[in-house]
């Protein structure tokens, strides 16, 4: 087996984070996966292609035991039996545009490597390579799918329902996402949920006759007072409201106001809860007030920590102790694919890559000297996946 080579390592990274592959960004997205495929191919890994209709750029399926069993029987693959030992979870798209990476291209400072995406997550992506490159002649019969996608930036729309068919035919997974500045791994993350609210009333002129107006500002500022208090921090529910706006001349009673909303919840109950709650101010309006209607829509299902996902962190801290990684839990109210991949059911563990901080900002860096320890640390977990596997 090749040592590991950090030289190489930040060699190739610099020539990823200076592709810029933003998720709108076909061109550069393609870059990104024809480099890992090329990679994976060459050790012999299979790599399938999937793209979205009105998505030019792939997502990449990369496994070391492609007859997938749940497409052999033709039976539903969420029913068949678990065929992947581990599911691990990268994105190739990052939150810049096109010519980011011309402007502010790879660089190193001391102990960090600097650049668009360099943390989240072109490190982790080539990370997970070194990773399998350095386990793939001890897997045994472990099975292993990696998912490589294109649009988690912007809540992987199409690749959701990929992550939620390859989760369920998994026994855990892992993101390959930053671990965060401190070194820490996430075990639990919130679940996100888009409120968006209009007001109707009627104009009127704020002068001569503002009694025959009907004020859609003044009853969005009243549900937002009422919205607000409808946050349960003890439970982990956060409900902000974020954008909102109306009126468009400052003489007119505004007929229009509309505003979003966004809701954080570990237990989804607390999104019916809420749900509950607004649907009565709908109904219940004052009688000067004007007509609201909502739409309140979860983008992402919640990280939940489970028993099994405790049985999970302590094979990861058998394997920090075996390689002398020291790391804390968080858990976090920020969403990412991991989300997804829980909603089957399956435990799921985030931070897997190595640590960085200033994510989607122009102060993102990584930190050079995590990358080979948190190679090894992931190297570790996925080979004592076998005794988990027998474990359950
Ligand atoms: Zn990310």
């Amino acid at each position: 087996m090749a040592s590991f080579s950090l030289d190489k390592y930040l060699e190739e990274l610099k020539q990823l984070v200076n592709i810029d592959s933003g998720s709108k960004d076909p061109e550069g997205l393609s870059k990104i996966a024809g480099f890992f495929e090329e990679k994976y191919k060459n050790l012999g890994w299979n790599v399938e292609r999937h793209t979205a209709a009105d998505k030019p750029a792939p997502c990449l399926v990369i496994t070391n035991t492609p007859a997938a069993k749940g497409n052999q029987t033709g039976e539903n693959p969420i029913n068949a039996e678990k065929q992947y030992d581990v599911l691990l979870l990268g994105h190739m798209d990052t939150v810049f545009d096109r010519g980011e990476a011309e402007k502010r291209p790879f660089r190193i400072e001391g102990n960090k490597a600097m650049g668009p995406g360099v943390a989240d997550m072109k490190s982790g992506l080539l990370s997970l390579y070194y990773i399998i490159e350095g386990v793939r002649d001890n897997l045994g019969d472990l099975s292993v799918c990696i998912l490589l996608n294109n649009d988690e930036e912007t809540g992987s729309a199409f690749s959701k329902s990929l992550i939620r068919e390859l989760a369920a035919r998994s026994r855990c997974a892992f993101g390959m996402e930053p671990a965060r500045e401190n070194g820490s791994l996430v075990f639990e993350r919130k679940g996100i949920a888009d409120l968006r609210v209009e007001f109707f009333g009627r104009a009127a002129h704020a002068g001569v006759e503002p009694e025959k107006g009907i004020n859609a500002i003044e009853a969005m500022g009243h549900w937002i007072v009422e919205l607000h208090k409808l946050s349960k921090p003890e439970v982990g529910t956060t409900l902000n409201v974020c954008i909102a706006s109306g009126g468009n001349k400052s003489n007119v009673i505004p007929d229009y106001a509309s505003m979003r909303a966004d809701l954080r919840f570990f237990d989804s109950s607390e999104v019916d809860r809420i749900r509950g709650k607004i649907e009565e101010m709908r109904r219940n309006p004052g009688p000067r007030d004007a007509r609201a209607e909502y739409s309140l829509t979860i983008n992402r299902p919640p990280m939940k920590a489970t028993e099994k996902t405790r049985k999970l962190q302590e094979l990861v801290e058998k394997a920090a102790e075996a390689t002398g990684v020291s790391f804390e839990w968080t858990s976090t109210g920020g969403g990412s694919d991991g989300n997804f991949a829980a909603e089957a059911g399956i435990p799921v563990i985030d931070g897997m890559g190595p640590v960085g901080g200033g994510f989607h900002g122009q102060q993102e860096y990584l930190l050079i000297d995590s990358v080979e320890p948190r190679i090894n640390l992931v190297k570790d977990v996925i080979l004592r996946l076998k005794q988990y596997r027998e474990n359950q």
